[in-house]
């Protein structure tokens, strides 16, 4: 990569905001060129345009261009016009990294409605001006970037600056930080190596007033890791406590709730204890669930350490226990202040564990695009073999659909967040039939998505290649793709009480397409012979 980074884009998209924080946060100098010029000129971009006209204001922009040729780390942000002349754009080719800010049209009107400063929007209509100025440049800004970073509605100033150095910089920073937009409950999500030891600073920098840290994990993970982890806690010089419970499903439950509840009370826990849930998608469940409910909500951070919880059950703020009835039926919604996912905890993972994560690691594919499928795809053997540029690349791209899933849909209302259930309702009665000890989450999943491709093809939404894409992408990822030795009518039978059935259907996510996953209804008789199907005896 380059050692300058110019942003380009039409007026108004944010170049001179997004460029002072990305350049801080990777310490690197900001320029903005309009400014120079303003130096440079000794006069406003406005009067240049007024008393020298405007062939002479692009001499001096190409000038003040040409003059970083020897910086070093530098940000800089470029007019709206600099791409007009080809020298410039030579320039820029030869000396920077050249991202693109791209923006809807209908963003960059709102934004330069009130603008009275830019000299080429001094004209009767600037709606119109800006209309036609952005369909003539759009084609040259995408020609000539080296990356696009598309800006849509809602997107913060925090997030383009995220999504710009995770894109741009990958290979630079080792550690990628996600952010997941909530208000006043938003978070990061830290990626990256070696971040277990550097829990304490990290605390530190996100969380203000914090009095005690208890970090909680189970007997197979906390032997590991919470050594190493209470040794950096202990820097903040505060209290730190360790609580360990059982290994696993059956530990989420309302027992060891009770457990951490009697402990937390014992070393006079309070609202000023931060709770720190080390492990995989049980420990979090758990952990999330206990801070939520004692003392009315405490705050805790997710520090998971398996592949399914990296990539799903620690974002999102889903808590839950089981009951001897149900499984996940008492919990809440509760977002962690932080999720640390630190992947050098992969190496320790039994492999047949990691290949469940895959599960859901596939699923995200499937529902979000083939871009990421076949990068998924691409990236199989890499991620079974642990390497860590696989797992980063990987691991982030399905946090940053989960995010944007759960920023739209953060309480599982509107038909959006239930997409991540793709596969679920067949592969949680597999799981509930089998006694939850047969199959690992991952794998029911497997099962449960090849069934509602099936389903989906059954009903004409897609084609046999895309079933059969199913089977080939999950079975070269070790994962089954049929069951054995149960009776589809229990399946069914389960899937009856299932709570996401209406009046006399199922409700299931299909898919009508890779990347667009369907909520639909579907009936008992689909149902059966696509489970006959999939009963391979
Ligand atoms: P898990 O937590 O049981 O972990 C799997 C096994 O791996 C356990 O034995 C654990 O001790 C061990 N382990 C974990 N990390 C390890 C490491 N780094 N090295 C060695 N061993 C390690 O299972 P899981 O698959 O992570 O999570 C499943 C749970 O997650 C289920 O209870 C499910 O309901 C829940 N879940 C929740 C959400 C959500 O949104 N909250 C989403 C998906 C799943
Ligand atoms: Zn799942």
């Amino acid at each position: 990569m380059k050692d300058k980074i110019a942003l380009i884009g039409f007026m108004g998209s944010g170049k001179s905001t997004v460029g002072p924080i990305l350049a801080g946060k990777v310490g690197w100098y900001f320029q903005d060129l309009d400014d120079q010029i303003e130096i440079v000129a000794n006069k406003t971009i406005p009067t240049i345009f007024e008393e020298d006209g405007e062939d002479h204001f692009r001499g001096v922009e190409t000038e003040v261009l040409f003059n970083t040729e020897n910086d070093k780390e530098l940000v800089l942000a470029c007019g709206g016009g600099v791409i007009l002349k080809d020298e410039n754009v030579a320039f820029l080719k030869e000396n920077f990294e050249i991202v693109y800010l791209d923006l809807p049209l209908e963003m960059i009107q709102a934004r330069l409605k009130r603008s009275k400063s830019r000299p080429l929007l001094k004209v009767d209509e600037p709606a119109e001006k800006i209309a036609e100025l952005y369909q003539e440049r759009r084609d040259k800004y995408q020609d000539i970037a080296d990356w696009t970073i598309k800006v849509d509605r809602g997107v913060n100033v925090r997030k383009v600056v995220d999504r710009l150095i995770n894109k741009v910089m990958q290979d630079e920073a080792t550690d990628l930080t996600l952010s997941v937009e909530l208000g006043k409950r938003s978070y990061n999500i830290m990626i990256g190596s070696g971040l277990l030891g550097s829990l304490g600073p990290i605390v530190k920098d996100n969380l203000k007033r914090i009095e005690k840290v208890v970090l909680i994990s189970n007997d197979t993970v906390g032997p590991i890791y919470a050594k190493g982890v209470m040794e950096s806690l202990k820097s903040l010089e505060i209290k730190v406590d360790y609580i360990e419970v059982a290994t696993g499903e059956e530990a989420k439950s309302l027992d060891s709730a009770h457990l951490i509840y009697r402990r937390l009370l014992e070393t006079k826990s309070d609202r000023g204890t931060v709770v720190a849930a080390l492990g995989g998608g049980v420990v979090g469940d758990l952990v999330g669930f206990t801070a939520s409910t004692f003392m009315r909500g405490l705050d805790y951070i997710q520090i998971p350490t398996t592949l399914l919880a990296q990539v799903d059950s620690s974002v999102g703020g889903k808590t839950a226990v089981n009951l001897p009835e149900a499984k996940n039926i008492v919990g809440s919604f509760f977002q962690p202040k932080f999720v640390m996912i630190d992947l050098d905890t992969l190496k320790t993972l039994p492999v047949r564990e990691l290949k469940a994560g895959l599960g859901e690691v596939i699923k995200y594919g499937f529902i979000s695009g083939n871009e990421l499928l076949q990068k998924i795809d691409n990236r199989l053997e890499d991620i079974l073999s642990r390497d860590f540029e696989g797992l980063r690349q990987i691991v982030f791209r399905c946090c940053e659909y989960k995010a944007d899933v759960v920023e739209a849909d953060e309480f599982d209302e509107k038909d959006i967040r239930a997409v991540l259930n793709y596969g679920h309702t067949i592969g949680h009665a597999l799981e509930a039939v089998s006694g939850y000890d047969h199959y690992r989450h991952g794998e029911a999943i497997s099962i449960g998505m090849v069934g509602a491709a099936m389903i989906s093809e059954r009903l004409g939404f897609i084609d046999e290649a895309l079933v059969k894409r199913h089977k080939e992408i999950l079975a070269k990822a070790g994962l089954p793709t049929s069951y054995q030795g149960i009776d589809p009518g229990e399946i069914l039978e389960v899937m009856e009480k299932d709570k996401k059935r209406r009046a006399g259907v199922h409700v299931m996510i299909l898919l009508s397409d890779i990347g667009r996953p369907v909520v639909k209804e579907v009936g008992d008789d689909i149902i059966r012979v696509v489970l006959n199907e999939l009963r391979e005896d």
